[in-house]
C-alpha cells in the first residue's frame, strides 16, 4: 500500500538504463529503480553469471541485461537505440560502470591510464551522447553519473582514477548547462568507500585506517548509493541539476 503522506516519486512506468549493473553499486541501483516500477535495462562487460543472477533473483521486476562494453561508442549507440525501440523511451540514464587500476605513479603502465580513462570517462561520454537526443526530443530526462570521493579527496595510488572522476564532475556540470533548457537534469553521486568487489583489496589492506577517518566510522553499502540515485531520478529532485552529491559518511570532510 503506498503511504498517502508520501509524495509520488513518479518513477513507475518509466524506463532506465544503468551501465555496469551486474554487480556492486550498479546492481543495487538496478534493483532500487526496478523495485519502484521502472523498466530497467542494464549493461555488463563479461560476467554473464552475475548478470543472470540479477534477473533470476528479482522475479516480477522488469529487468533486461545487455552485454555492452561502455568503451565501444557504436555499441553504446546501438544499445540505447535498441532499448528505445523496445520500450519507447529512455527516461533515466545512470552511468555507473567503472574500473580502478591503483598504483603509485612511477609504477603505472600506459594501459592503467587508458583502461581507467576509456571506461570511466569515455564510457560516460558514449552513453550520454547516445541518450541525450532521445531525451531532448521528449523534453525530459535524468542523467546520473557515478563519480567518487576520490575526485576531491587525494588518495595515494589513485592519480589515474582520481583524474577520471574529477573529469566526470566537470562533465556533469557542463552537460547540465547544455541540456537544462530541454528539461534534462544532470547530476552526479560521489560515493565514499562502499563494500563491493572493487574496494575489497583497499579495505583488506587498510584495516581500520580508513574507517577511523570516516565521520560515521563505517563503510557504505551499495543500497545507500542506490537510494541517492533513486532520489535524483525521481520527481522529488525536479529542481536539482549540475550537482555532485557526496554519499560518503562524511569521509570527504
Ligand atoms: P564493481 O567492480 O563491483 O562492479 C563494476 C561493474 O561495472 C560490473 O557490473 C562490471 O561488469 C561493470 N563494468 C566494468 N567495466 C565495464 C565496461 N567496460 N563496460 C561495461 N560494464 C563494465 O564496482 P562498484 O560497484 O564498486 O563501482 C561502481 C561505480 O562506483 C564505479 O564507477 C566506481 O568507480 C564507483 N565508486 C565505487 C566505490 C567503491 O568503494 N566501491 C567508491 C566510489 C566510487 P562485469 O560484472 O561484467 O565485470
Amino acid at each position: 500500500m503506498p503511504d498517502p503522506g508520501m509524495p509520488d516519486p513518479g518513477l513507475a512506468g518509466k524506463n532506465a538504463l544503468v551501465t555496469g549493473g551486474s554487480r556492486g553499486i550498479g546492481r543495487a541501483i538496478v534493483e532500487r529503480l526496478a523495485g519502484s516500477g521502472m523498466d530497467v535495462t542494464f549493461t555488463y562487460i563479461s560476467n554473464e553469471e552475475a548478470a543472470q543472477k540479477v534477473i533470476d533473483e528479482n522475479p516480477g521486476l522488469k529487468i533486461t541485461a545487455e552485454k555492452v562494453d561502455v568503451r565501444d561508442s557504436a555499441a553504446a549507440m546501438a544499445c540505447i537505440e535498441a532499448m528505445v525501440d523496445r520500450v519507447g523511451t529512455i527516461d533515466v540514464l545512470v552511468n555507473n560502470a567503472g574500473v580502478i587500476r591503483d598504483n603509485l605513479l612511477p609504477m603505472l603502465e600506459d594501459d592503467d591510464l587508458s583502461a581507467v580513462f576509456e571506461t570511466n570517462i569515455e564510457g560516460v561520454f558514449n552513453f550520454c551522447r547516445a541518450a541525450v537526443p532521445f531525451m531532448m526530443s521528449k523534453r525530459s530526462g535524468r542523467i546520473i553519473n557515478i563519480s567518487s570521493v576520490s575526485a576531491e579527496k587525494g588518495g595515494r595510488g589513485q592519480t589515474n582514477y582520481a583524474a577520471s572522476k574529477g573529469a566526470i564532475n566537470s562533465f556533469t556540470k557542463a552537460l547540465a548547462v547544455e541540456v537544462g533548457r530541454r528539461k534534462i537534469l544532470v547530476n552526479a553521486v560521489a560515493p565514499g568507500v562502499i563494500e563491493t568487489e572493487m574496494s575489497q583489496e583497499v579495505r583488506d589492506l587498510a584495516g581500520d585506517e580508513i574507517t577511523s577517518n570516516i565521520v560515521l566510522k563505517r563503510y557504505g553499502q551499495p543500497s545507500e548509493i542506490a537510494n541517492a540515485v533513486w532520489f535524483l531520478s525521481s520527481d522529488l529532485a525536479s529542481y536539482i541539476t549540475g550537482q555532485i552529491l557526496s554519499v560518503d559518511g562524511g569521509f570527504k570532510m
